[in-house]
């Protein structure tokens, strides 16, 4: 080591004395190659990487816009872990987390970068509960357009679709669509491409037949036989978090995640979200058993979790859920 300290500050001397030598011997690289890691070592947190380029300033006047999906980057799985920037942090971030049984993508929509992950998911009862998907549409719209109510602590994402299928069967459209594009017999858009109803297919208290009302469905092969619901289940358990809302329609209330008890920590949110929307909550759906149900399930994974059932068939209790949306963040931020 101490060899070649002096044979460079030989060849030091010999370029410092304009040596000849120095004009064939010494690459004519070595200035900038002298450069670069001190540029590099300024700043190695702002080099931005393939993936996410900062968006084009031509972008950035898009809050208002109702075209989400065409102005934010859609990510694959594999790169799902965005690098915040400022302009990142504003707009909802893309990416798909799974795919249904006829191939169409579940997509999630993330707001923040916090470490405190809040997940709102409507329309896991595809078309049957088309408004759930409005409702969630919405949100995001109101999240692209308002950026500073989520608090620095927080990541929120919103699943709008989870059952992308049912949604297709009722309305004809994949992802955004208006109550207009809905026809019908809408009962057929409850199920997946495998006709499972995707809230009797998860691993608390899972039947392969359970019941909605009187009528005997389908809860799959085996618990996560579906892939909505595998896309689901590795959605929650790679960003463990630390609240989870489903949205389903109509029973008008709120009902709590527990799965053969009480999970006081779902019962916790539960209530804050009911005082401030004004839903009844409710500690368990009693009208009919629920067997193989997600909030329920997240339970057993120590995941607080409630569903929202909306009042309608075809409304979307805006103001109510958006004041329980912003308790919760209200709750978690800081
Ligand atoms: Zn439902």
């Amino acid at each position: 080591m101490a060899g070649r300290v002096w044979i460079l500050l030989a060849c030091l001397g010999i370029i410092l004395a304009g040596c000849s030598v120095g004009q064939t011997a010494v690459p004519t690289q070595l200035p900038t190659v002298a450069v670069l890691p001190t540029e590099v070592a300024q700043q190695p947190t702002l080099l931005p990487t393939a993936t996410f380029a900062p968006l084009p300033a031509t972008q950035t006047a898009v809050p208002t816009s109702t075209t989400l999906p065409t102005v934010t980057p859609v990510l694959s799985e594999a790169t799902a872990v965005p690098q915040p920037t400022a302009t990142f942090a504003a707009y909802g971030v893309a990416q798909t987390i799974g795919t249904s049984v006829n191939g169409r993508p579940i997509e999630s929509y993330r707001f923040g970068f916090g470490s405190q992950t809040i997940v709102l998911v409507g329309g896991i009862h595809g078309g049957y509960e088309w408004n759930t998907i409005i409702l969630a549409y919405n949100m995001i719209d109101y999240f692209l357009a308002n950026p500073d109510q989520i608090p620095a602590n927080i990541s929120l994402y919103i699943i709008p679709s989870a059952n992308p299928d049912g949604q297709y069967v009722v309305t004809g459209v994949d992802g955004r669509f208006t109550p207009a594009d809905v026809s019908g017999d809408i009962r057929p858009g409850r199920f997946n491409g495998n006709q499972v109803d995707l809230n009797r297919n998860w691993a608390c208290d899972w039947q392969a037949e359970g019941l909605w009302g009187d009528t005997v469905v389908s809860g799959g092969a085996v618990p996560f036989s579906e892939p909505e619901t595998a896309a689901l289940r590795t959605f929650f358990l790679r960003e463990q978090p630390a609240a989870v809302l489903f949205w389903h329609s109509k029973a008008d209330g709120i009902f709590v995640g527990s799965c053969d008890g009480t999970f006081q920590p779902s019962a916790e949110i539960a209530e804050i979200y009911g005082r401030a929307s004004g839903y009844t909550v409710y500690s368990e759906f009693s009208a009919y058993p629920i067997t193989g149900d997600a909030s329920d399930w997240l339970a057993t994974q120590n995941i607080p979790s409630f569903t929202v059932e909306l009042k309608t068939r075809n409304g979307t209790d805006w103001e109510m859920n958006l004041d329980g949306v912003l308790a919760l963040l209200d709750f978690y931020g800081r």
